[in-house]
């Protein structure tokens, strides 16, 4: 049997909270599949920062290293709040993705046709939307040097720097053209070639290699317009791929899509083996609610698809990913909600009675 060395890496917040219903659904994966997952616990972020005073140990990073996959939760939170501390909890989460070499952050975005009605927008307007958006991690403009603030005679300056070698865009947008092979075949590049240099290598880049996708189709959209076709016909997306800043606000746009933060799970990969599978860190993508932590309401299926994403990408247990996909969809089908995503017409549930549910959907 396969050994599944898995890091897990609970956090803050609400991040033990929805980790432990990942648990609960992998258990009964490796009941039903006959697996047999080995699991290593690390302390990170603000929970790291009181017991050790850092967020991330070597000694975490070295296991992260030898596991197949990190479950990740959620880190931060208003005790670990000051802008100035030089020890800050998401550098857990920088730290592991750097030292992991996980170049590329993938969203899943789709709209789940039970929960149309209790989206804020139009459900004309969310019908068919699934797509998956790529963000590049570990450059750019929040890794590009000089970075840094001083001040003369003229007051306080700062300065930050987009940088993008070609290796680092080329790799990037092979995932998009890989992952929109695999689905519609549409590859949306978003950049702001009009005004960036960075942007213009990268438009560049992707034209290029479009030559060696000709079953990709490929468009280019700057991002200000990109931002505004998510809301008004999110449904023409399939892949977008972008850089590390345009990625991280549009991926928190389209997550608006799909109702709400408990619902969106995401991958960061690396470099991916020749069966596609490689290590990764796998976490919901909402952050550790410090205003709902501790009431058992948060709402874990972000965290339970990120289970699927992990067994996908990291392991290529394929059918074990798609069967805990349907036992989401199947508890939503039988009108269980969470509070975030309840409207008044199904049964509300806690977190661990969701958890169990999709665990027991599993075992049938
Ligand atoms: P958040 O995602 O934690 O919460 C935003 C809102 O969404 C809150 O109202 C919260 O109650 C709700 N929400 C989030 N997840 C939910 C769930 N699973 N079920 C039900 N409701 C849910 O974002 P925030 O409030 O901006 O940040 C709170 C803390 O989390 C901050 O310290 C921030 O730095 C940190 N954070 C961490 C990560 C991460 O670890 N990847 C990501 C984002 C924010």
């Amino acid at each position: 049997m396969p050994a599944y060395p898995i890091l897990l890496a609970p956090g803050d917040g609400i991040g033990p909270e929805v980790l432990e219903e990942g648990l609960k659904v992998l258990n009964a994966v490796e009941r039903r599949f006959g697996h047999e997952f080995q699991y290593e616990n690390a302390l990170v972020g603000g929970a790291a920062i009181d017991e050790y005073g850092i967020a991330l140990r070597d000694d975490t990073l070295d296991a992260a290293s030898r596991s197949r996959a990190v479950l990740f939760g959620a880190v931060g939170g208003p005790k670990w709040d000051d802008p100035q501390a030089s020890v800050r909890p998401e550098q857990a989460i920088l730290g592991l993705r750097k030292g992991l070499g996980l170049f590329a952050n993938i969203r899943p975005v789709r709209v789940n046709p039970l929960l149309l009605a209790d989206s804020s927008i139009k459900s004309e307007v969310l019908e068919g939307v699934d797509m998956v958006v790529i963000r590049e991690l570990t450059g750019g403009i929040y890794f590009g040097k000089p970075q840094k603030r001083w001040e003369n005679t003229r007051g306080r300056q700062a300065v930050d720097t987009m940088r993008y070698s070609e290796r680092e865009i080329e790799r990037i947008l092979r995932t998009g053209f890989e992952l929109a092979r695999g689905r519609r075949g549409k590859l949306t590049s978003v950049d702001k070639a009009n005004v960036l240099d960075t942007s213009r290598l990268w438009r560049e880049i992707a034209t290029e290699l479009a030559a060696e996708y000709r079953d990709v189709e490929l468009e280019h959209v700057l991002v200000d317009a990109c931002a505004m076709h998510l809301i008004t016909h999110p449904a023409t997306f399939d892949v977008i791929v972008t850089g590390n800043m345009f990625g991280d606000i549009l991926t928190d746009e389209a997550s608006v899509l799909a109702g709400s933060m408990g619902m969106l799970p995401s991958a960061s990969l690396g470099r991916r083996r020749r069966n596609g599978t490689g290590i990764g860190m796998y976490e919901p993508i909402h952050g550790t609610a410090p205003d709902i932590a501790g009431q058992g309401i948060a709402n874990p299926l972000a965290m339970i698809l990120s289970v699927a994403l992990m067994l996908r990408h990291s392991l290529a247990l394929e059918e074990e990913a798609a069967a805990i996909e349907e036992a989401v969809d199947g508890v939503l089908a039988e009108g269980y909600r969470t509070a975030d995503i309840e409207s008044g017409s199904g049964s509300t549930v806690d977190t661990t009675r969701m958890g169990t549910l999709v665990a027991e959907r599993l075992a049938t």
